[in-house]
């Protein structure tokens, strides 16, 4: 029924050849039965850590977690995760298990893990255990807590996190008291790390479902972002659009490909609208450098939640430009090119087809087409030439100072002035063009004896 690979295999196997009990478990049961590939194959064993050791002596095996009974098992260069029945002692913190006990039955591990799906355990010779209704959920499509779910969310809070992801990623609904459970702990958030929060958050921006997470649980989401609160429910007076702030912007995410940072910049694009908001006289709204001051409180949204670098500046790049137009001449996309790169246009064309998606008919036709021009116009662009930064032209700033231009600011204006007109078509790149043109704009300076 379920078909188990060689690695795992083996070191199921090779456990219950030293006469211990295994089983693999979890998300790999899970997928299987889903009929997706799991990303990884956990085993859970009665073998206490030091007896899964003896048994993997000739492996190479690395003490992952052997305090909470969690040793990795290299086989084939692939690695098993091993763990030893436990159940979790007290939860002070509303997150670690202060300790762990150690246990004799499958049903007393599976009885711990958070969900339906996810507690059920399967073994080549013995079959499945789904003691809590696993199959029957998935069948029913839904996330359901293993037990009383205010008890389980308040053992650790990122489960409501966890909740959430599941359901995006296989366009699950949530069973209706682990739902309401979910909206009446999500204080409980407010304790646990923003890394974990943040990575739970973009696996849920990913996932198939994510417009009905975010349409069903925006206080969930304004917990961990308070910044958006403003954003639910926030008419915006525009014959552009059809929904209020939170409603356009659940749209406009489902409506991107499945892309972490396309997915956290459309989620955080129109962040600033409620507070740059006006009305004009014919009673229409405006939203004057919403997007500057989106990227800003964007700034310090995925600083608080510890988000790398590259994704950060990626997002608020992004931002800044969701609502800019597209240059429609080849020396204007050059300079996009310049200041932005190809992939930064791309992504931004995805920004805005998106957004486009999730705003009313008025005017789409129109948009469309402008949007689908400045796609031939970079194709166009790019097949016109690499004209786009400094590094392209075939002069610099040592040419420029051996014509006798001393090592300043003037350097920097003069390429800077030699590139417009290049891309303007109205200087050629090459060597003897460039200079000729560099000696007119340095002018009046002396030229350096040879
Ligand atoms: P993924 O496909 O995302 O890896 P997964 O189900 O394998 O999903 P993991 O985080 O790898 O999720 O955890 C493996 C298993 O451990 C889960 O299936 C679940 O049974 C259990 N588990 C993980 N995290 C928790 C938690 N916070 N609370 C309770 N059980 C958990
Ligand atoms: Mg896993």
């Amino acid at each position: 029924m379920i078909s188990v690979p060689e690695h795992a295999l083996t070191v199921v196997d090779r456990l219950e050849q030293y006469g211990y009990e295994a089983y693999v478990v979890g998300g790999c049961v899970r997928d299987s039965l889903l009929g997706r590939a799991p990303k990884d194959w956990d085993v859970c064993t009665n073998a206490l850590p030091e007896e899964v050791l003896r048994v993997f002596r000739r492996f190479h095996v690395i003490k992952t977690g052997l305090k909470h009974g969690t040793v990795t098992v290299m086989v084939n260069r692939e690695p098993v995760e091993v763990t030893t029945y436990r159940i979790d002692g007290e939860y002070t913190d509303n997150r670690h298990p202060d300790r762990v006990q150690f246990v004799s039955q499958v049903e007393a591990d599976l009885a711990r893990r958070d969900f339906t799906i996810n507690a059920m355990a399967y073994s080549p010779t013995r079959g499945l255990v789904d003691a809590f209704g696993g199959q029957e959920d998935l069948a029913a499509r839904q996330i359901r807590c293993v037990g009383e779910p205010d008890a389980r969310f308040n053992e650790d809070g990122l489960r409501l996190m966890r909740a959430l992801r599941f359901a995006a990623r296989y366009n699950f609904d949530i069973e209706r008291e682990t739902a309401y459970a979910i909206h009446r702990n999500r204080h409980l958030l407010e304790n646990v790390s923003a890394e974990r929060i943040f990575s739970e958050l973009k696996g849920i921006l990913v996932g198939e479902g994510v417009l009905g997470m975010l349409l069903a649980f925006p206080d969930v989401f304004t917990t961990i972002i308070p910044e958006l609160l403003p954003t639910l429910g926030f008419d915006q007076h525009s014959p552009h659009h059809l929904y209020d702030v939170w409603t356009h912007t659940a749209h406009a995410v489902q409506s991107l490909p499945a892309d972490e940072t396309l997915r956290l910049a459309m989620l955080l694009h129109d962040i600033a609208k409620p507070e740059t908001f006006t009305l004009d006289e014919s009673g229409k709204g405006h939203f004057l450098g919403h997007p500057q001051r989106g990227a800003a409180i964007a700034r310090s949204v995925l600083e608080r939640l510890r988000s790398d670098n590259a994704t950060l500046s990626a997002v608020c790049t992004l931002i800044t430009e969701h609502d800019h137009h597209f240059p429609t001449t080849i020396p204007g996309m050059r300079r996009c090119i310049g200041r932005l790169g190809v992939e930064m246009i791309r992504l931004l064309f995805d920004m805005k087809k998106a957004d486009m998606a999730a705003q009313s008919a008025h005017e789409r036709p129109e948009k469309r087409a402008a949007l689908r021009e400045a796609a031939l116009l970079l194709e166009d662009t790019l097949e016109a030439g690499s004209l786009f930064s400094l590094k392209d032209l075939r002069i610099n700033g040592k040419d420029l100072m051996q014509m006798g231009l001393p090592q300043g600011p003037e350097i920097r204006r003069i390429l800077s002035t030699l590139l417009e007109e290049v891309q303007d078509d109205t200087l050629d790149n090459t060597p003897e063009a460039l200079h000729a043109r560099a000696a007119e704009l340095v002018g009046g300076l002396p030229p350096l004896l040879a």
